[in-house]
């Protein structure tokens, strides 16, 4: 069992930011490959917007946090990208309202709206090489686990092992949304840039609640 609190969102944010920031060439370059190069520098603007402005919403409830988390990466992140996370995080603001922390399921009811809500913004599918093949697979893994009443621990390695794997078959995949489905090959043998920082993403989070916040 674990209850993750804004403070704690807060930290998490903090340190996936740090993490983003310091894997610019990496992303950079995936991008670079299949794309026009500039998926680091959008979601690497977005997240020094979040911690900048994090001061800011340290009275404000936990739902209008997610929102705030969600109209600032849809105004300083850019690309689509920026619309993409900024929607999954205002959608899923509405599952926080009246509530003072995440617990193991409201976290699966997030991360199931994260991944409906990509789809939806997106027009776009499980398997069409996107970020959503990572969020997608992930979030089913850790509601698995959860359904079946895994301990926290097992049901967040879970979303570790569907986010890491979900963005590994985005390699073979063929891109039909995104700047990837414009190339002649589709891309296939790269892996998608937003499935990668999705994964990155998620992983951390695991990680972060593992580390801090199970006894
Ligand atoms: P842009 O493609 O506008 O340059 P970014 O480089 O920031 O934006 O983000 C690229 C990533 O966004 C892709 O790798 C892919 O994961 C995701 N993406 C692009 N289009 C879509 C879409 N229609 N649905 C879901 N994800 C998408
Ligand atoms: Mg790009």
């Amino acid at each position: 069992m674990f209850e993750l609190r804004k403070e704690d969102y807060m930290s998490y944010l903090r340190e996936v930011a740090a993490q983003i920031h310091d894997k610019e060439e990496y992303i950079t370059e995936l991008d670079a490959e299949t794309g026009d190069g500039d998926h680091w520098l959008n979601l690497d603007t977005g997240f020094q917007k979040l911690t900048e402005k994090m001061e800011e919403w340290s009275a404000c409830s936990y739902a209008e946090f997610y929102r705030n988390i969600g109209m600032t990466m849809m105004s300083a992140m850019g690309g689509s990208s920026g619309v993409l996370y900024g929607s999954a995080y205002l959608k899923t603001s509405k599952l926080l309202e009246g509530k003072d922390e995440i617990t193991p399921k409201l976290l699966s009811d997030i991360l199931e709206g994260w991944a409906s809500a990509i789809a939806q913004r997106g027009n776009t599918k499980p398997g069409f090489k996107t970020m959503l093949d990572t969020i997608y697979p992930a979030s089913k893994a850790y509601a698995r686990a959860i359904e079946k009443g895994e301990d926290s621990k097992s049901c967040l390695e879970e979303l570790k092992r569907g986010a890491k794997e979900g963005a590994e078959s985005t390699k073979n995949m063929e891109a039909v949304r995104g700047r990837a489905s414009y190339r002649e090959d589709k891309s296939v043998g790269y892996l998608d840039p937003g499935a990668v920082t999705m994964s990155i993403q998620l992983e951390c989070l695991a990680e972060f609640i593992i580390k801090n916040l199970i006894k």
